[in-house]
């Protein structure tokens, strides 16, 4: 099971607001830390950094981030097509070291913000 570790710094804009927004999420978050360690799950932290814009497939990143509006993501590289939030999911599966089936050419070995620019 992969999990965004997921920061929200900029969607809050009080610090009352981002506080509670942390909190909120860091319950929630440790939360199902439990739930899958007492039943036995694998629980890996992702680094949420662009995995909107990420090709699950090739791992090619995009120019410019996908539009809220725009649900499908196409990728410019290898030309898979996949709808955003399946694909956000699968660049995840693929930072936690899964290897989820369809990713064939994934970077699990390298961590995040090691990559070459
Ligand atoms: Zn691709």
């Amino acid at each position: 099971m992969a999990v965004e570790d997921f920061k929200p710094k900029f969607l809050a804009k009080s610090t009352m607001a981002r506080k509670a927004a942390d909190a909120a999420i860091s319950a929630t978050k440790a939360e199902l830390i439990n739930m899958a360690r007492k039943h036995g799950r694998d629980v890996r932290l992702v680094h949420p950094a662009h995995t909107t814009v990420d090709c699950a497939r090739c791992g090619a990143r995009t120019k410019h981030a996908l539009p809220l509006s725009e649900r499908t993501c196409t990728c410019t590289l290898c030309g898979a097509v996949s709808p955003r939030d399946k694909n956000s999911a699968g660049v995840m599966l693929v930072r936690a070291g899964l290897n989820p089936a369809g990713v064939d050419r994934g970077r699990p070995d390298v961590p995040p913000g090691r990559r070459a620019a």
